[in-house]
């Protein structure tokens, strides 16, 4: 009998813990090395899962928890910056019609749903933990862990987000870019009534948003041109997102009455990342944000490296033979459907940048979001 072939997941977040639960579900050994201590268990304020990222979580076998901890709805309102409603738009059910169209979640809930879901598949995980890859060759890779420890494994996973130093490490040489975009991000309480994600153009910043996280909780966040961080102290965050805030109304009054501490105000410049060609170099392969990354004018990073995971886990439990041609296929599937989404989320916010007033925003956004309807 042929001996189980072994994977390395370098990266415990969406992508690297997907990918292992599902690898582990077909057999496979699985190792998944993660560099946080703490595993990013309390990291981040609120994410908005559309129904892409919906389907591949009931697919980990984690929805009925997400849906108990998180808050699903079916529309977004486009509001002026006093708060007035100009618009409702239904939004489209991207993961089928028997999932809600966006749940929105505290990240941290999400991050302990998943992590639970790696424990529970038996995979091996070590904490605080990173790896080199030493050398490879045509059936294997060896790798060195950062307690000098060595490692040989079939195929390796680079689920090491945006910064990736394994896609450096095998001579992928992009890297993220800036989009012009910064975002300030806080978790607070979701007024009653609440129930939606609203969104308000103009004001002194691009957009002003927020999006229920729970019966109790919101996240809402603020984007702006980007700054210079280094001029901007850790200790300002909560002054900086306050005086943003404090123009909008409706919803905003109450909201802003909760950004105080500045250690709870997040401050990300928006960042834009596509590489292109392969994602594999031998038996290293990338996922998620160290493939690709997008602004979060469509609220799909997290949904695509998902998805990345669950095509990812199909064509590897799908073949016997892992190989330049499997790796290349998984590529050309994802790219397809990759490249339209970082584009249009990049085209999104360049259109605020520019001060286009007569943008086909909902037509952009339309196309984007039937195609995401489809199954990757
Ligand atoms: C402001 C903002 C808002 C966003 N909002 C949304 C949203 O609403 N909806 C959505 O779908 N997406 C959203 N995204 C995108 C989403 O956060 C990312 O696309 C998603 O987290 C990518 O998952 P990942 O697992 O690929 O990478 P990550 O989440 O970055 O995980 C990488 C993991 O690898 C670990 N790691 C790093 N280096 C090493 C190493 N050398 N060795 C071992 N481990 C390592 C890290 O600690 C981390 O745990 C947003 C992004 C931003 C910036």
């Amino acid at each position: 009998m042929s001996r189980a072939r072994t994977i390395l997941v370098i990266g415990g977040g969406a992508a690297g813990n997907a990918v292992t639960i599902l690898l582990r579900r077909a057999g496979l050994a699985v190792d998944l090395i993660e560099a946080r201590d703490d595993w990013n268990a309390t990291a981040g304020s609120g994410i908005t899962l559309q129904g892409n990222a919906l389907r591949v979580l009931r697919e980990l076998g984690v929805w009925e928890q997400v849906e108990a901890s998180g808050f699903g709805f079916g529309s977004v309102g486009i509001t002026a910056p006093d708060g007035t409603v100009l618009h409702v738009q239904d939004d489209l059910r991207t993961g089928g019609d028997d999932l809600p169209a966006t749940v929105g979640m505290q990240r941290p809930r999400l991050q302990r749903i998943l992590i639970e879901a790696v424990r529970a598949s038996g995979a091996v995980v070590r904490l605080g933990t990173t790896a080199d890859i030493v050398d490879q060759d045509a059936d294997g890779v060896s790798v060195r862990f950062d307690d000098g420890s060595e490692g040989r494994y079939d195929l390796v996973i680079a689920a090491d987000g945006l910064g990736s130093a394994t896609r450096a490490a095998i001579g992928i040489a992009d890297r993220p870019e800036p989009t012009g975009m910064a975002i300030w991000r806080i978790a607070a309480p979701r007024p009653a009534g609440l129930t939606r994600t609203d969104l308000a153009y103009g004001g002194p910043a691009y957009i002003a948003g927020y999006c229920p996280t729970s019966d109790s909780t919101l996240y809402a966040y603020v984007v702006e041109a980007h700054r210079d961080r280094a001029a901007i102290p850790a200790g300002s965050h909560a002054d900086e997102m306050r005086r943003l805030a404090s123009a909008y109304g409706g919803f905003w009054p109450e909201i802003t009455e909760h950004i105080t501490d500045p250690a709870q105000v997040n401050y990300t410049w928006f960042e834009r990342l596509l590489v292109e060609g392969s994602w594999h170099r031998g038996r290293v392969v990338l996922i998620g944000d160290a493939a690709h990354c997008c602004p979060p004018t469509l609220a799909q990073g997290a949904a695509l490296s998902l998805e990345d995971a669950w095509v990812l886990a199909q064509s590897l439990t799908g073949s016997d033979t892992w190989d330049d041609a499997l790796f290349q296929a998984y590529y050309e599937r994802r790219i397809a459907r990759v490249r339209p989404v970082v584009e249009a989320s990049v085209q999104l916010g360049q259109w605020q940048l520019d001060g286009v007033r007569d943008a086909d925003v909902p037509g952009l956004m339309a196309r984007t979001m039937t195609m995401l309807r489809e199954l990757p």
